[in-house]
Formats: structure tokens, sequence, C-alpha cells
């Protein structure tokens, strides 16, 4: 169990499509930065985050603040989300511009772009 990463997820993978499609470079999951973010537009010093719902509780129509109390589930959850806030911290601390998009927002094709297209610009 601990040596399971969420690493090529089919969020990610559709989140790359779209990129790759509008033309942009890209380096992934990359070492030696916080939080070893998923996709990295070095030259523009712009980061995606790709997140999943649930492992970073996103407060969204799939949450529930029951699994927060899960005797398992909660505190791991609560870690990787101040683990997250922390991240994002350091990394704009060290002059990136971030990005998170999350599971349930990238099923509409249009808005993706849309946004992909205004973050990298
Ligand atoms: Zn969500």
């Amino acid at each position: 169990m601990a040596a399971i990463r969420a690493t090529d997820t089919e969020p990610e993978l559709a989140v790359r499509r779209e990129i790759h499609a509008l033309g942009y470079r890209y380096r992934l999951h990359v070492r030696g930065l916080p939080g070893r973010p998923d996709i990295v537009f070095p030259s523009r010093r712009k980061i995606i985050f790709v997140h999943g719902c649930f492992w970073h509780q996103h407060r969204c129509r799939r949450w529930s603040p029951r699994t927060l109390a899960h005797d398992y589930w909660g505190p791991k959850l609560k870690g990787n989300r101040k683990r997250d806030r922390i991240n994002r911290a350091k990394l704009r601390r060290l002059g990136w511009e971030l990005l998170v998009l999350w599971e349930c927002q990238i099923h509409d094709q249009t808005s993706l772009c849309q946004t992909l297209r205004s973050f990298l610009r």
C-alpha cells in the first residue's frame, strides 16, 4: 500500500492529451520540486497539478465530512491536504505559477481547454 503512487491517472492523462493538442511542451513529475508536481512548464515557470477529488479532499459534490471522521482515512487525507497546502506555498515562494485541476472539473473538454489556454498563455 505504501508504494502506491498516483501517477499517470486517467484524469492526468486526459489533461496531458489536451495540453499536447494545444501544442505546449512539458515535463512530468519533476523531482526536486516540492510535491513533485504532475505537469511542469519550466520555461514559463508554470505548474499544473491534477488532483483526484478523494485523495486531495476536494469539497465538491462527492465530498462528505464523514470521510474525514473515518479512523483510517481521516488522518491520511487530512495529511494530504496539509502537504498540498505546504507544497503550493513553497512553489509560489520559488516563483512558480500554479493551476490545480480537479478530477471532477476535467470532464468538460471545452472548459478544460479554455482553462488551459488562459493559464498557459
Ligand atoms: Zn471534485
